[in-house]
């Protein structure tokens, strides 16, 4: 089994800048269409379907919303819902009490503290219930355009086989691998990252050997090289 060396300083140590775009540039010719795999229309139901999300696929999220977007238009609309109906209609996304409390709470509080819009500044969303800086990044990069990276559990774990970092904090993560590449490329990098973490580097078993960037990847021979063996371990998505 390789193990990617130790990376002491990512944004110092030689060629590492180098090889992460060239990783980068080699996923964007692989996943040229890699997007946020939730369904939305604006940026509520982004943070919405992105708050109910934690914890389940979001296949199972885009399959409940059409519903629960249908009924609930608006900032005000959630801040008055009945949450009964509301608890009923997410309940197949899991946590359903914990998601139905955050969504309930942030329909108020973009109501009464943001005129029921959703607020374009990172340092604003955060402040809301139920949205960490993983969901804040993912409504700015892809319902503002604001470059953002979304440290989830994909993107933390090829970021540390690729080398670019040895942290686990996802707060430190963002910031190591921010520093390797121009802001402009930070939202798509992180739908790149997330889309060959799902497809193909998977957490247990990654397929190495149908791997389109193996010969870059630093942890090369840390799940099955056999072509064969690696094809099988495959998921060719959608995820959504
Ligand atoms: S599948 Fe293997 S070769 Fe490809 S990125 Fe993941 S660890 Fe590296």
């Amino acid at each position: 089994m390789a193990i990617p060396s130790p990376v002491q300083s990512a944004a110092r140590a030689p060629g590492l800048v180098r090889r992460a775009r060239k990783i980068n540039r080699e996923l964007a010719a692989l996943y040229p269409d890699a997007h946020t795999e939730l369904d939305f229309t604006t940026p509520l139901e982004l943070l919405v379907a992105t708050i109910l999300s934690a914890q389940t696929t979001d296949k199972g999220v885009n399959r409940i919303t059409p519903i629960l977007f249908a009924k609930y238009r608006s900032a005000a609309d959630y801040a008055a819902a009945d949450r009964a109906e509301v608890e009923q209609i997410i309940q197949p996304t899991g946590f359903f009490r914990a998601k139905t409390t955050s969504i309930i709470g942030l329909g108020q509080a973009l109501c009464e503290r943001y005129g029921g819009e959703v607020p374009p500044r990172l340092k604003d969303l955060v402040t809301l219930p139920g949205v960490g800086r993983k969901t804040a990044n993912v409504v700015l990069g892809n319902a503002f355009g604001v470059p953002g990276i979304t440290v989830d559990t994909h993107f933390g774990r090829l970021a540390r086989r690729f080398g670019w970092t040895t942290e686990d904090d996802p707060v430190k993560v963002e910031q190591e691998v921010g520093a390797l590449f121009p802001k402009s490329e930070w939202t798509m990098l992180s739908h790149r990252l997330i889309w060959h973490g799902r497809r193909v580097c998977h957490a247990r078993r990654p397929a190495c050997g149908a791997c389109g960037i193996a010969r870059l990847c630093p942890s090369y021979g840390i799940g099955p090289t056999d072509p064969v063996e690696a094809a099988k371990l495959v998921k060719p998505g959608p995820f959504s």
